[in-house]
């Protein structure tokens, strides 16, 4: 008999032609990307994979690097550290303002770019190099496999960094970054340019439901203090300004992507992450919001849930 979950997946999957939004384009390789792909995948904290669509389709994991690289951080630094240099409050704003907290002089919180910059400038190591090195290990540990980096997509936002780059300088101005900016700037633009898949992203998203033991490989992979501080930013912060619509209609933890990734966190039980290239008005899949939207009513995902 057929897994119902995987049938039900299965349906989301084929709602015809969906084609409301559009493809990022101010970074030029994005542009270039299939509007019409669409990939869905859970994998569950005892080491299931559903999959659906093109779950292997490889794309560059842009912001959902966000939340992973700020757990590094937290690990190397521990929180106090950390909060010295990135708040924890919902901005309100879209991923690329360029502000600071006009009382605090620091970024809002890790999620926008202001402050996944500096998230990258807290990663130990002796240089850039070394820091994005340890990233990349990081992110292939929480997905349970080796993951790769996608030179092009690198160069091509690289290219086209002059608002990244504003922001950058202005950490520094500020102090905020100690040294160079555009050392952080191009670390941080690596780590956006890591390859991975749907699946990847839900084995990822899996390890944080899991508490940081990534599910396939039995490894630790992160600290349960430093998972619990992630998922909470993910939970005010992860979709910027529409964090609040979000948490309110999905009810989970989550993180976007502008290649046209989400994933989203159910602690204890799952990981769950969507593709699809076309973005809304904020940055986020529009297909991809809209089948969360869907599974979390019909699997009952929501965590404020009462009844
Ligand atoms: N690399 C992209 C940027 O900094 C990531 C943005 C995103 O995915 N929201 O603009």
């Amino acid at each position: 008999m057929r897994n119902p979950i995987q049938n039900y997946l299965e349906s989301l999957a084929d709602h015809g032609h969906y084609a409301v939004g559009k493809v990022a384009s101010y970074i030029p390789e994005l542009a270039a990307a299939d509007p019409d792909r669409f990939a869905l995948c859970i994998a569950t904290v005892d080491g299931h994979l559903y999959t659906v669509g093109d779950g292997q389709f490889p794309y560059s994991i842009q912001s959902i690097s966000k939340p992973f690289t700020y757990a590094l951080a937290l690990q190397d630094q521990g929180p106090a550290a950390v909060a010295q240099k990135i708040d924890v409050e919902p901005s309100g704003d879209a991923f690329n303002e360029i502000s600071l907290d006009p009382g605090t002089k620091r970024p809002s919180n890790p999620m926008i770019n202001a402050g996944a910059i500096t998230a990258a400038s807290l990663v130990a190591g002796k240089d850039r190099q070394e820091r994005f090195e340890r990233v990349q290990q990081w992110f292939s540990d929480f997905a349970g496999r080796q993951l790769t980096f996608d030179q092009q997509m690198y160069e091509s936002e690289l290219s086209a960094a002059h608002r990244n780059r504003a922001i950058a300088h202005m950490l520094r101005e500020f102090e905020v970054l100690e040294s160079d900016p555009e050392d952080f700037l191009d670390q941080y633009i690596r780590q956006c340019a890591m390859t991975v898949t749907t699946q990847d992203l839900a084995r990822m998203a899996a390890t944080l439901a899991n508490g940081g033991v990534q599910p396939s490989t039995g490894e630790r992979v992160a600290e349960p203090s430093v998972v619990e501080h992630v998922l909470s930013v993910m939970t005010s912060c992860g979709m910027y300004d529409t964090a609040g619509d979000w948490i309110t209609s999905v009810g989970v933890p989550a993180k976007s992507g502008v290649s046209g990734g989400i994933i989203g966190v159910l602690p204890g039980q799952l990981g769950l992450a969507v593709f699809s290239p076309r973005l809304d008005a904020h940055g986020h899949s529009a297909r991809g919001v809209a089948v969360f939207e869907h599974i979390s009513e019909e699997m009952e995902l929501h965590l404020m849930q009462v009844t």
